[in-house]
């Protein structure tokens, strides 16, 4: 009896040991997978959609806002990185590319457009004179429509940058995992 259940075990064992292995090779598989896929091109179809929204909302208050920055390819990335580094400027970015989610099509940057064309980074303007800043009114709206706000981080704080993360990290987003197409292509 005593020999029986030993051999019992040890059956039971193997048996683990095989669905211990064959887990292990799918998910090394699935991490090659992973790997695999490639990096977007454009800007997320859903950030692009609510990318839009933020324009129209914006001018139902009376602001007019310039897009100045969505996809960023790596060398766009790399170029901007060394703005106020080794090449002139100021420093804009605290990342390098792959590090943003611009590089992943998940983040855009707006700017305020003032009404003889030019393009402003002002944060006090109150140009549709409702006693508020126009800049943070327009983030106000970012945020209400799902996105992250740059001037909400401790650190570096990015004014014009809004983004959607959709749960994944750089380090996720890297590693190939991406957003669920929340709407079809653009
Ligand atoms: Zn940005």
């Amino acid at each position: 009896m005593k020999r029986l259940t030993s051999i019992f075990i040890i059956i039971l064992l193997l048996v683990g040991l095989g669905y211990a292995i064959s887990f292990v090779q799918e998910e090394m598989a699935f991490r090659e997978d992973l790997r695999q896929r490639p990096m977007p091109d454009r800007l997320h179809p859903f950030v692009a959609d609510k990318r839009d929204q933020l324009v129209a909302d914006a001018a139902d208050l009376g602001i007019s806002i310039l897009i100045t920055d969505g996809f960023r390819s790596a060398e766009e990335q790399d170029r901007l990185y060394a703005q106020g580094r080794s090449a002139p400027g100021n420093i804009v970015t605290t990342v390098r590319s792959g590090e943003s989610y611009h590089n992943f099509g998940l983040a855009i940057d707006f700017a305020l457009k003032l009404e003889d064309g030019s393009v402003v980074w002002d944060l006090e303007r109150d140009d549709n004179g409702n006693g508020m800043s126009d800049w943070f009114e327009v983030a106000d709206l970012g945020k209400a429509i799902g996105f992250v706000w740059g001037g909400d981080w401790r650190n570096f704080k990015d004014y014009p940058h809004l983004e959607m993360t959709f749960g994944l990290s750089i380090t996720e987003l890297q590693e190939g995992w991406r957003p669920e197409d929340v709407i079809g292509e653009e």
